[in-house]
């Protein structure tokens, strides 16, 4: 089996989506070759149960400036690590861009934009005309995707894919609704580089771009490295096919 080819720096950064495909029947585009693991993943979560849902996959440079610029003029609301309202008025830029990236990735940093990360809900399990609103309470032993949780937990590498977010590491909050497909992904991480992601942000319209610009090597580190190692169950199971359906 031959691996797929790299993705270039553009498709890196969000801002090309020439390595995105739509995939039938779902509101996401995905790399073209996460959608066969993903259809496998959902066809076996499917058996236990589970309406695994996508409610989030690639995401483009743009759209993650737009939320990136919303927050810090103040025009989105922006979160402390304990989920309470701050206002962006009240901070110094400094401390301003550390909020947002608690909780939103830097544009050209979004591991969204790669194609290869979902985020992830059982739709079966929320009551008719209920929301999920994506905290990790709903992911606890208690939640209502707590069946989601343990059925990840037990499957998910089965097909490829892991989550970086799953655990506090002191950069992004934990995201247990994050899924990534380690074959690409671990690829990608390793094909981002500061200087490639200075290259994306400079002149690109971002607020705080000095800022950031100044503290990129720090953010860097913090943000992008600092996720949970993929695993080799995960990284091993690149040939996957969907599983046979009982007759
Ligand atoms: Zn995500």
């Amino acid at each position: 089996m031959t691996s797929p080819p790299a993705l270039n720096s553009l498709e890196l950064t969000g801002r090309a989506a020439t390595h995105v495909v739509a995939v039938e029947g779902l509101p996401v585009l995905l790399h073209r070759d996460v959608v066969a693991p993903f259809t496998a993943l959902r066809a076996a979560a499917s058996q236990a149960g589970i309406a695994l849902l996508p409610v989030s996959g690639y995401r483009d440079f743009e759209r993650q400036r737009q939320i990136w610029n919303g927050k810090y003029r103040g025009e989105r609301e922006l979160l402390d690590a304990q989920g309470r309202t701050l206002q962006a008025a009240s901070l110094a830029p400094p401390a301003l861009v550390e909020a947002i990236l608690t909780w939103s990735a830097l544009p050209g940093a979004s591991r969204h934009h790669w194609g290869t990360e979902l985020d992830v809900i059982d739709a079966a399990a929320l009551a008719p005309g209920a929301r999920a609103r994506l905290v990790p309470e709903e992911f606890a032993p208690q939640g209502v995707f707590a069946r989601l949780e343990q059925w990840l937990a037990a499957h998910a590498a089965d097909y490829g894919f892991y989550r970086p977010y799953r655990a506090d590491r002191g950069g992004v909050q934990p995201e247990p609704w994050h899924l990534s497909y380690g074959p690409i992904a671990d690829g990608a991480m390793q094909a981002l580089t500061p200087r490639l992601l200075e290259e994306a942000l400079a002149g690109a319209g971002l607020e705080a771009e000095a800022q950031v610009l100044a503290v990129l090597p720090q953010i860097y580190r913090r943000y992008v490295l600092n996720v949970e190692p993929v695993s080799a169950a995960a990284l091993a199971a690149v040939a996957v096919s969907p599983p046979s359906r009982p007759s």
